[in-house]
């Protein structure tokens, strides 16, 4: 059984990436910029944003972050979203999700210019990716078959399990498989299927993305299986200084017993999110200097 080494791999392609970026610097004298928005204090989204900004700079890009408190009008977001499109030393934007309550997310995701979108969350990239165009695909699911591949396996042919159908996980993970160019055979799972096990035994890849911990254990698997694990949830444990640990949503032990490759986590998927951040990021810059 393998272990997938998601920060093995975000290590080698972040290298690829900040010598790509050199490139750039030297030969058009444009530095990647990332602009990464932060509404209010949420602890999880402080340390996400936190970790895009140092990954940037280490990438040697330039990072922009804009902090902005927790009851700051929807309007006020959209402005600074099309001050940021209009700027040509900002490359992407991210908005870190879940806004507050009081923010429509939809109408701040399609404020983001399409060419800046470098989460792919737009309706014009979502649309794009669907139908095989230029665009920027989502990071956590492009994360998610550049592990496939590095683990070893020839994606074509096989039949992948994806058990999650969100916007931003499951459905563009169930999309990019099942394109020409990955060619696996795809069975999109939700809390609608009737007896789950039965698929993922069927399944050569499962890819978990449902947010909740044990909803894929080791009877669920067939021998040799790839899991690929998305979930992050915490689970109290009175024994590390935090008074929690996090653990995805398959169940590592029982899954590792019977699977023949599985990312851990963390280090697994979440590594791999936040590199496809910098290739995209990196990629507008280079379209932008065409
Ligand atoms: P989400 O929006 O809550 O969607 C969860 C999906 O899983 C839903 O489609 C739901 O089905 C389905 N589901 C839940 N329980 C299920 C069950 N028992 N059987 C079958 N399907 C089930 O979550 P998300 O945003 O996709 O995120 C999923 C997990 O990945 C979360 O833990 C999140 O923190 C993590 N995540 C990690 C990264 C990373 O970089 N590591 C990035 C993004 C997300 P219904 O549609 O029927 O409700």
């Amino acid at each position: 059984m393998k272990v997938i080494d998601g920060k093995a791999l975000a290590a080698s392609l972040r290298a690829e990436i900040a010598k790509g970026v050199e490139e750039l610097k030297t030969a058009k004298s444009v530095t990647p910029g990332l602009a990464v928005i932060l509404v209010g204090d949420n602890p999880a989204s402080v340390s996400y944003v936190t970790a895009k900004e140092k990954a940037c700079r280490e990438a040697g890009m330039a990072s922009r972050e804009v902090r902005l408190p927790a009851d700051t009008p929807e309007a006020d977001l959209l402005a600074l979203v099309r001050e940021l499109n209009a700027d040509p030393a900002v490359h992407g934007i991210l908005v870190q999700l879940p806004l507050p309550k009081h923010i429509g997310e939809k109408n701040v995701i399609d404020a983001i210019a399409p060419e800046k979108d470098v989460d792919g969350f737009t309706p014009v990239n979502v649309g794009r990716m669907m139908i095989g165009e230029e665009c920027f695909l989502p990071c956590t699911p492009h994360g998610i078959v550049k592990l496939i591949e590095f683990s070893g396996m020839d994606i074509a042919g096989k039949h992948a399990v994806v058990i999650g159908r969100s916007n931003i996980v499951g459905k563009p993970v169930a999309a990019l498989l099942s394109r020409k160019e990955t060619n696996a055979t795809v069975t999109l799972c939700h809390t609608g299927t009737r007896d789950l096990a039965h698929f993922t035994r069927q399944a050569d890849i499962v890819v978990v993305a449902a947010g909740r911990a044990g909803t894929l254990t080791g009877d669920m698997l067939k021998p040799g299986a790839t899991v690929i694990d998305v979930g992050v949830n915490r689970i109290e444990d009175p024994s590390r200084p935090r008074g929690y640990r996090l653990v995805g949503d398959a169940d590592f032990d029982s899954c590792a017993a019977v699977a023949g490759a599985i990312t851990p986590v963390p280090g697994g998927v979440g590594p791999m999110t936040i590199t496809m951040l910098l290739w995209n990021t990196l990629e507008a810059a280079r379209r932008s200097a065409r």
